[in-house]
């Protein structure tokens, strides 16, 4: 059959045009769904066949990106949620409502164990007060608290939170516990101190008010007694302006304790002032001797804190440790601290009362030591005023030997005594 030349030049025509628009087609085509999966947000008007199509994709797009980024904030504040609750500083159990743990806290892993889900908290967690805190939610359906003790030791306190909450259909129990073990042991002491000021102090204003019954009444006329007793109200009052004196600085040693002390103290100047004043107190220059420091040393911290502390020290020495040795003033630089060493040699100390000497009233013979005119704080003024400074006190005492107290405080500012001695050893 013959075809004519023209025929077939245009069905050749029409087959290239066709496979053109066809490969333009896909080429569009292949376009839009990478527009599509990329998420264009621009509008990109760059399609030959679905040009109608970009505001559809554009604002499928749009609504696309604003789910997804509702999505990932979502995703970041559940994993917000997520630390908050396990990186809390106390312990959170959530409980279902039969009191059986479903999930917990570092803190609350801490507390009971770390395979405790699932468990009944009464049984896992045996505290007093826990049982009855939880029956009391189930009546309120609300909010209550309490306090809890643990059962076993060391003993601790709790402050506890409970309340319900709802998590998809179920009901459960969020516990909150706070512990207050060093808050009641404060107090404690607190009470204690109160309780033993008061008694320090009463007993000087009984002998008072007793010698002034007696004034007012015998000794009225009689002049020995009248003087007998006038001076033992010199003494006890002068017996309670020490104490006064003695617990102001205490609590104000206290209230600083955290902070560590601005200024610099010549040591080489401290030996100085001491020298001089030291036996003026005591008239007793013969039975003391300072080995003052060869080279200068300068230490940061306050100078008339650390003066108190030698003062408190050295005054122990002479009270307590009178002996025909003369006491003994010393100064040693080691690496990175210094030591302050005051020696005397008198009748010393029972090792088991040695941890206690820097207890606030503690004194070995109550008796005499009252008769002295001591208060019982000199130590425990030391005590603060070194734990301000970084530093440390060594006591060391023989029975019938003496004793020695050693002042250690560090060079530097960042150098602690205590951190330091740990690691050495
Ligand atoms: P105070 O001297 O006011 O009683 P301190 O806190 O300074 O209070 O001392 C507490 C107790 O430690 C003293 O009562 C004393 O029994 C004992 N003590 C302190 N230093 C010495 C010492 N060098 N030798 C023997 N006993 C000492």
């Amino acid at each position: 059959m013959f075809i004519h030349k023209e025929i077939i030049f245009v069905i050749s025509f029409v087959f290239l045009l066709s496979g053109l628009i066809l490969i333009l087609f896909i080429l569009d085509f292949i376009k839009l769904k990478k527009n599509i999966s990329q998420q264009k947000k621009r509008l990109v008007n760059n399609h030959f066949f679905f040009h109608a199509y970009e505001p559809i994709v554009y604002s499928l797009n749009q609504t696309n990106s604003a789910a997804q980024k509702e999505i990932n904030k979502k995703e970041i504040s559940v994993k917000f949620f997520q630390n908050f609750f396990f990186n809390f500083p106390d312990p959170l159990i959530i409980l279902d409502s039969h009191f059986n743990i479903t999930e917990l806290n570092r803190q609350g892993q801490a507390l009971i164990e770390e395979n405790a889900v699932g468990r009944n908290i009464i049984l896992a967690m045996r505290m007093s007060g826990l049982e009855e805190l939880l029956k009391k939610l189930l009546l309120s359906k609300k909010f209550e608290t309490g306090q809890l003790r643990t059962l076993g030791s060391p003993e601790q306190f709790f402050h506890a939170w409970a309340s319900f909450f709802k998590r998809g259909k179920d009901n459960q129990i969020l516990l909150r516990l706070y512990n207050s073990t060093n808050e009641k042991k404060f107090q404690s002491l607190q009470r204690d101190f109160l309780a033993n000021a008061s008694h320090e102090l009463r007993t000087p204003i009984t002998a008072i008010l007793g010698c002034c019954e007696t004034l007012l009444g015998v000794g009225k006329s009689d002049e020995k007694i009248r003087t007998k007793f006038m001076k033992i109200i010199k003494k006890e009052s002068s017996r309670m302006r020490s104490l006064v004196e003695d617990l102001l600085l205490l609590l104000n040693i206290e209230r600083v304790e955290h902070s560590y002390p601005s200024g610099n103290i010549s040591i080489n100047d401290l030996f100085i002032d001491l020298m001089q004043l030291v036996p003026k107190i005591y008239s007793v220059r013969n039975k003391l001797t300072f080995f003052k420091p060869l080279m200068k040393i300068d230490i940061p911290g306050d100078y008339n804190e650390i003066k108190q502390v030698m003062l408190n020290i050295i005054d122990n020495a002479v009270k307590y440790g009178s002996s025909k040795k003369a006491i003994e003033i010393r100064c040693r630089k080691k690496d990175s601290f210094i030591e302050l060493v005051v020696i005397d040699f008198g009748k010393g100390i029972e090792t088991n009362n040695i941890p206690l000497l820097t207890n606030r009233f503690f004194r070995v013979d109550e008796s005499r030591s009252r008769e002295m005119g001591s208060t019982g704080l000199g130590l425990s003024i030391v005590k603060h005023i070194i734990s301000r400074h970084n530093g440390n006190l060594e006591i060391k005492s023989h029975p019938g030997a003496g004793s020695a107290f050693k002042v250690c405080l560090p060079l530097q500012k960042k150098i602690n005594v205590e951190d330091y001695k740990t690691n050495v050893n």
